[in-house]
């Protein structure tokens, strides 16, 4: 077994939603990001390439490169889990908290533990979707940007 945890952050910009595990939700900002900004599939992307002992999501998708911008962060998450089954690395569960004071998860938290479910090839019991605010502490506490932290534990295809 091999763990691997990410950690992601982005400003708030100008816009009317953001993206959270590939889930678009309605907000009164948007990210400011060279892709589509999504805190979860950034997390995740990091959190699979650090227990696959791949690096980090800046080394293989680079944020200066044209082809990922506005990019959908899903892709992030396939090529990598491409690179895992090269590997014979399957994912055996995924714990992800998400830092804001706003947007307001509980609307979305099942739409997006099934679309993380979905991208790591799992059962909706392997993916579990925390929210939790910094208690208006710090620029997440001013809701200047959001941040999302995951860990995955990856498990050897017999
Ligand atoms: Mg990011």
């Amino acid at each position: 077994m091999r763990i691997g945890s990410g950690i992601d952050v982005h400003a708030f910009g100008p816009g009317d939603f953001v993206m959270l595990g590939g889930v678009r939700v309605a907000h009164t900002q948007g990210v400011v990001a060279h892709s589509d900004g999504d805190v979860v599939l950034h997390a995740l992307t990091d959190a699979l390439l650090g227990a696959g002992g791949l690096g980090d999501i800046g080394q293989h998708f680079r944020d200066t490169d044209p082809r990922w911008k506005g990019a959908d962060s899903k892709h992030f998450v396939r090529e990598v889990m491409h690179l895992l089954r090269d590997r014979k690395l399957r994912v055996g569960n995924a714990d992800v908290t998400v830092l804001a004071e706003r947007p307001k998860l509980s609307p979305v938290r099942d739409e997006i533990r099934r679309q993380v479910a979905q991208l790591l090839e799992v059962g909706l019991e392997q993916v579990n979707i925390k929210a939790t605010t910094t208690e208006k502490l710090g620029f997440l506490g001013r809701a200047e940007g959001i941040a999302a932290q995951a860990v995955v534990l990856l498990i050897a295809v017999e």
